[in-house]
């Protein structure tokens, strides 16, 4: 009988992301911080795991990620807990807690988790990047915040996404809204999807984005909220709206963008790629929140924020052939023949210098050496073989672009390097991708 041990393997529905992908990650985080932090955004971080009340009460008990897809668990002292399957109701949970002074804009990247039918663009982890803005009802706000993920997605090069946006009014307008429409549903209940037939009552609004045929002919011509909205909601949408023209951002306006949480109200958007499948294609949404840090236990205080889905966004590049994985070659990789201790003093004083170094193990032949130079990617090779090393020098080789390998006493080998880096980065390196105007 054999004891090897299975080959472990991630759960279902979770991926790894490893080097090189994981250079797309830090680079997509990093542009995000700098989109947003520019805008006077700052860098939060929340539990991954929270009294699940947090949830039910700002997402609703009614919703699939709450009713059916969330991680909840008992912990070892009882207490009912859940794994975030969004990042707003966490940042708003932070924002009751410690009452930052307003407005409070705070920023995130954070994975989130739902136990969903895994498919292409669907993980039971996923990773998100947000913001939210909590204070103003201002709808120049509304404005700011929808324009940072539109800034964000261009930055990466993406252009084949469309802006749909509704407004979900307010407790002033909503309830005689709900009452219309569900007037108009009760009428035609039997052309409903079963889920939306049964669940009609409940919450009227699900069948408005029902994707099933059914349910799309029964509700064509359903009231559309933004005819029935209040004078406040009314100017509020309209402003956002005109804020939205005047900066250039092209949006459709979508009756049945009804999102499925109930803590939204008013301006709610999706942003969804042309690139993507269309049952897969949301690469971001979000929407205003009025009431959300009062259902919490705060003070009442507007907010309003977005989660844009880290693997659809990347997802949506690959279709677009947009921000490629870009390599991050080192400077230079040292190659010793001689025993190794010059390549592990070399390359000690190459990083202290702040130049990227790096070497290979075991004391291995000059070729196999040679071949992990190479595909480390480094510019330069500094090599030390036996004459270099009776002699107090190193030969340093170009890998890239053109140039005659010269030898340089081993005192001067980091002025080198950085002389070489810098002529050989003008043809030999990608240049970094700068940011759309
Ligand atoms: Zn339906
Ligand atoms: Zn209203």
């Amino acid at each position: 009988m054999s004891d090897k041990p299975v080959a472990a393997r991630a759960p279902k529905g979770t991926h790894d992301v490893l080097w090189p992908e994981s250079t797309r990650w830090e680079s997509l985080v990093a542009r995000f911080a700098d989109t947003v932090e520019r805008a006077g955004y700052g860098l939060a971080h929340t539990p991954i795991f929270e009294d699940v009340a947090v949830f039910r009460r700002g997402i609703g008990d009614d919703s699939d990620v709450v009713g059916k897809e969330m991680y909840e668990f008992q912990d070892r002292g009882g207490r009912t807990l859940a794994l975030r399957p969004e990042g707003t109701a966490p940042m708003v949970r932070a924002f009751v807690q410690h009452r930052p002074p307003l407005p409070w804009k705070a920023w995130y990247a954070t994975p989130a988790f739902r136990y969903e039918r895994p498919q292409a663009g669907r993980y039971r982890q996923h990773h998100q990047l947000g913001v939210e803005a909590l204070g103003p009802t201002d709808p120049d706000l509304d404005v700011e915040v929808l324009g940072l993920a539109d800034r964000f997605y261009r930055s990466l090069g993406l252009s084949r996404y469309a802006l749909r946006i509704n407004s979900m009014g307010d407790d002033t307008c909503r309830p005689a809204y709900l009452v219309l429409l569900t007037d108009y549903l009760s009428s035609r209940r039997d052309q409903l999807c079963e889920e939306h037939r049964d669940r009609l009552e409940a919450n009227p609004l699900r069948a408005l984005d029902c994707k099933r045929e059914a349910c799309r002919t029964a509700t064509d011509g359903a009231p559309a909220f933004v005819d029935h909205l209040c004078e406040a909601c009314t100017g509020h949408f309209a402003r956002v709206r005109a804020g939205l023209e005047a900066q250039r951002i092209t949006y459709v306006l979508d009756h049945r963008l009804v999102r499925g949480f109930d803590y939204y109200t008013r301006t709610t958007f999706e942003f969804g790629s042309d690139a993507l499948e269309s049952a897969q294609n949301g690469i971001g949404g979000g929407g205003r929140y009025d009431g959300l840090v009062a259902m919490l236990g705060g003070p009442p205080t507007p907010g309003i924020g977005f989660g844009l889905g880290v693997e659809r966004i990347l997802l949506a590049c690959d279709a677009e052939g947009v921000f490629p994985v870009a390599p991050r070659p080192l400077d230079a990789f040292v190659v010793d023949t001689a025993g190794g201790a010059h390549a592990r003093d070399l390359t000690a004083a190459l990083r202290a210098a702040g130049l990227s170094a790096d070497r290979a193990w075991d004391d291995r032949s000059m070729g196999a050496q040679f071949k992990a130079a190479d595909r480390s990617g480094a510019l330069l090779a500094c090599i030390v073989g036996p004459d270099e090393a009776a002699s107090g020098t190193v030969s340093v080789r170009p890998l890239r672009g053109t140039g005659d390998q010269r030898t340089v006493a081993m005192d001067d080998l980091v002025a080198t390097v950085r002389d070489a880096v810098v002529d050989l980065d003008v043809g030999g390196r990608p240049a970094a991708a700068a940011d759309a105007p």
